[in-house]
């Protein structure tokens, strides 16, 4: 059985782990490797070694930086493929879809390239007398990065190609359900010629991530996954004074008013609710249907439903693979169970799918539930699947209020063809990030992404600019060169003079 190690000082480590966990194959349900979960001491040499590397990175010029930050731009486009095998083995998603994450991760680290126009400071001259003022952006020192199984190589994308070219060195704690493709990653980032201990990967459980939490040599900490955990992450980061953004989950809902434009709404809610079985923080999960829009509207869905390929993501056609692990599919299950017991009309019913051969896969098909209300546990909870709710409301008002009182706020979006009504949404609505006549507003590389509410924990968005002022912390100078103006002691507030 593959062991999957930790990856430190630019080689696997070679310890034997004291304890380790099972990677699946989501498809067929079967362990297809092993991950080594760390020990404190391990995570604490996997900081060592970052901490040792940190100062020749910082004093590395920037252009020498962002010069392996093409090669591994190229690097990456060029292994695109087995990046997405791996990805589509360990995580279930199809390849079409593995590749789209991938090409999403490539996107931040072209950004990462322009670290040398990124970090520019300003510069005032003649504050006052032969003095000049001037800003510098310095890295932090040892950052740590937390992630989600859900984009196994794009998320930890989002983070280390800023962190790293803008000179900080960097400790990865992958999910521990599909820790493969970082690996890969970490490799070819090292083929592109990042020296020993910049980048550091580190599996494992809650062990290893509350000993990043408390090490004092790490100095801030990105995180992305569930409320739950973000708010453990956000909370012992800080009270340890370290710098936390810690991305959460999601409720996304998707208003479509009367007007709207049906066959793209019907496309959309069926795309983005059933992309990645679900599984995306970005998914939409609720559609409000405003009107008489939802007799239009669910009919539509329904026979889109019907025609979706559900199979093994490495499957010529698939269009939607399985969950994650059993656990997830009987959690998502059960949320069906709960849907039919609290009145919802079941329209699709996705539980007990499974593609003939992978009967032991994790499989939920996809589902859709009509006359959802908001006290319901599948309006209120994330569940994180195929399982669609139709929530009908009298007014754009009231789903404009019900969005706004959900504790989530990461995207959302509306679909109609009143621009009037587009421009009221995209100022009321108290959400992140907002799409209009499109379902999942990601923003590209040269923005930053973050939701608000209990999507979002922290000051800072994930990459893009927000990403830089992350990892960099800005130093201010006041200089008088050449000739000082001798004045004396003078214990007054220095003044503009
Ligand atoms: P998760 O919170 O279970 O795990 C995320 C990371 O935290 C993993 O590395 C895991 O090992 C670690 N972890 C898990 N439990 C922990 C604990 N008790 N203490 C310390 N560390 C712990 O999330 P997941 O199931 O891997 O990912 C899905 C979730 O991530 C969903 O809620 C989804 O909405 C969210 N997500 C959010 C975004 C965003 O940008 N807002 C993006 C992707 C995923």
């Amino acid at each position: 059985m593959e062991l999957v190690r930790h990856w430190i000082d630019n080689q696997h480590y070679d310890g034997v782990p004291e304890r380790r966990g099972e990677v699946y194959n989501p498809a067929t349900g079967l362990v297809r490797a092993e991950v080594a979960f760390a020990s404190v001491a391990e995570v604490d040499a996997g900081v060592a070694s970052a901490s040792a590397a940190f100062p020749g990175w910082r004093d590395t010029p920037v252009t020498r930086r962002a010069k392996i930050m093409f090669e591994f731009r190229d690097l990456v486009d060029k292994h695109m493929d087995d990046l997405a095998k791996l990805l589509t083995a360990e995580h279930g998603k199809t390849l079409d879809d593995a590749r789209g994450e991938v090409t999403r991760g490539l996107e931040v680290i072209e950004f990462a390239t322009g670290m040398p126009h990124l970090v520019k400071g300003e510069f005032s001259e003649q504050v006052s007398t032969g003095v000049d003022t001037y800003t510098i952006k310095q890295p932090l020192g040892v950052v740590a990065g937390i992630t989600p199984f859900n984009f196994p190589a794009m998320v930890p994308m989002w983070m280390y190609p800023i962190a790293v070219a803008a000179g900080n060195t960097f400790v990865l704690k992958p999910s521990e359900k599909d820790p493969s493709v970082a690996m890969l990653a970490a490799e070819l980032l090292a083929e592109a010629g990042v020296p020993p201990g910049v980048l550091n990967v580190i599996h494992g459980d809650k062990v290893a991530v509350d000993r990043l939490l408390g090490h004092p040599d790490v100095k801030a900490v990105s995180f992305v996954g569930s409320t739950p955990v973000a708010r453990h992450v956000y909370s012992t980061g800080t009270a340890n004074g370290k710098r936390v953004q810690a991305l959460a989950g999601a409720k996304n809902h998707m208003i479509v008013l009367p007007d709207a434009d049906m066959d793209l709404a019907a496309d959309a809610a069926v795309s983005a609710a059933y992309g990645s079985a679900g599984e995306r923080c970005m998914a939409i999960s609720v559609v409000v249907a405003v009107g008489d829009a939802a007799d239009k509207l669910v009919p539509m869905v329904e026979e889109r439903m019907a025609k979706l390929s559900i199979a093994p993501g490495d499957e010529p056609g698939a269009e939607m693979g399985p969950l994650i692990t059993g656990a997830h599919r009987d959690k998502v299950a059960g949320y069906v169970d709960a849907g039919v017991d609290e009145g919802a009309t079941l329209v699709k019913d996705g539980r007990g799918f499974a593609p003939q051969g992978f009967e032991d896969g994790f499989w939920v098909g996809p589902t859709l539930f009509d006359n959802v209300t908001t006290d319901m546990s599948i309006y209120r909870d994330e569940i994180f699947g195929p399982v669609l709710s139709v929530v009908r409301s009298d007014s754009y008002e009231a789903a404009i209020k019900m969005i706004n009182d959900n504790p989530w706020g990461n995207g959302t979006a509306v679909f109609t063809n009143d621009g009037g009504a587009a421009r009221k949404f995209q100022n009321e609505i108290e959400v992140g990030m907002v799409g209009i006549n499109l379902p999942i507003p990601v923003p590209l590389g040269f923005y930053s992404f973050g939701g608000w509410k209990d999507s979002n924990y922290g000051d800072h968005d994930i990459y893009g600019p927000d990403g830089v002022n992350f990892y960099t912390r800005q130093k201010v100078v006041i200089a008088r060169w050449p000739e000082p103006i001798h004045r004396g002691v003078d214990l007054g507030f220095p003044t503009n003079q």
